[in-house]
Order: structure tokens, then C-alpha cells, then sequence
């Protein structure tokens, strides 16, 4: 199947599918984040869920997410992506898609760089929607600074057993979903 029918399909599962996570669907991600990082405090980026996403912001009831620095994307001028600081309560304003972004105060690196998809596959490779922002941001970074940890957030549900890749996609490190982290 091409990308552009499994992007259908996959997006129609989800909205079908789709159900609202509790905290716990994190505690993987936090043991993972204690045995791999020592006590400073890192920047961990989320996104703004949308088109039913996983409501990656049931990470604030997650008690453990007290000692984290919250970073969301910005589309810009010239269509790539950036991440600046957010915290709740935060002023956002909605970009060219719809969807609410941080104010510009600082462009940051994430550490660890939460990433939306429509389906992913064994080998951590990610379908998104098309249009490669998460694609050219890390291959703008990763020869530079190697050391970004991205995690493909989804449900189990969004498995697909081989997606198609490009020259210009980059795996993933890791998926987290309801099932745990891989
Ligand atoms: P998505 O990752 O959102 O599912 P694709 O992987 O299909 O989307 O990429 C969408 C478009 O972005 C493609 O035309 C691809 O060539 C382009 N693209 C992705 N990464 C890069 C890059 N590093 N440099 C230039 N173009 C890129
Ligand atoms: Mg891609």
C-alpha cells in the first residue's frame, strides 16, 4: 500500500478508535528517562494534540512530569520547524493549520522530542501526515547534535507491519504506546 491510502486508512482508525489515555501510559517513558539521564533537568518536547492524537498532556497529571522543561513546536515563516518553551496556562496562538502554538521567546533543542504519527512499524519507522516537518527538523539536527532522543507516541492500534520509507525519513529511537515502550 502506498503512503497516501495507508495515511487514509490509518487516520480513520484512529478517529474511530481513538480514546482518551490516563497518566500511567507514561510511566515507561520516565523509566526509561531515569536510567538514561542523570538528575539535570531536560527538555522534553510534546505537541498539541489534535485530529485525535494521543492527549500526550496527560503527562501533567503524571506526577513525575514536575521535573521536566515543556517545549511545543512552531511552524515558520520559511515551513520548518522550531520548539519553544510552554508550560499550562501558557498564552497560544493558532498557526496556518489550525493548530494552537507556543509564543517565539527562544528556539531549544529538545532532549527528548515526542513525536505524533499516523502508524508506525516494527522496524520504528513513522508515517506522518505528509508533509515531512518532523523529517527535515531531525535531519537538520542529527548530524549536528546526536544526541535527541525521538519517541513516536501512538496507540497499539497504529502498528502497521511494514511502512514504506524514503531517503528523507528518519526512524525513530523509540514508539511509546498503551502496550509500553519499544
Ligand atoms: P511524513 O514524514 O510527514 O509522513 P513524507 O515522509 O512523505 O511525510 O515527506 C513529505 C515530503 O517532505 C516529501 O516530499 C519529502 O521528500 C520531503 N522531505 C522530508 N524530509 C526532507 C528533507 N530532509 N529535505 C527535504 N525534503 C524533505
Ligand atoms: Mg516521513
Amino acid at each position: 500500500m502506498d503512503k497516501s491510502l495507508l495515511r487514509k486508512n490509518f487516520l480513520l482508525k484512529r478517529k474511530k478508535k481513538y480514546y482518551e489515555i490516563n497518566e500511567k501510559f507514561f510511566n515507561p517513558l520516565f523509566q526509561l528517562i531515569k536510567k538514561k539521564y542523570k538528575s539535570k533537568k531536560i527538555n522534553l518536547s510534546l505537541y498539541y494534540p489534535t485530529f485525535s492524537e494521543v492527549n500526550v498532556f496527560a503527562i501533567f497529571k503524571n506526577k513525575q512530569a514536575s521535573h521536566f522543561k515543556f517545549l511545543l513546536p512552531i511552524i515558520e515563516q520559511n515551513n520548518s520547524m522550531n520548539f519553544h518553551r510552554w508550560k499550562i496556562g501558557d498564552v497560544l496562538t493558532v498557526n496556518k493549520f489550525g493548530i494552537p502554538e507556543p509564543l517565539r521567546t527562544k528556539s531549544i533543542i529538545p532532549d527528548i522530542l515526542l513525536v505524533p504519527l499516523i502508524s508506525f512499524d516494527k522496524a520504528k519507522n513513522r508515517l506522518g501526515y505528509g508533509k515531512g516537518y518532523y523529517d527535515r527538523f531531525l535531519n537538520r539536527y542529527l548530524e549536528r547534535k546526536k544526541n535527541i532522543l525521538t519517541i513516536g507516541v501512538a496507540f497499539y492500534f497504529q502498528k502497521y507491519h511494514k511502512l514504506p520509507k524514503t531517503k528523507t525519513d528518519v526512524q525513530l529511537d523509540k514508539i511509546i504506546t498503551e502496550k509500553g515502550i519499544f
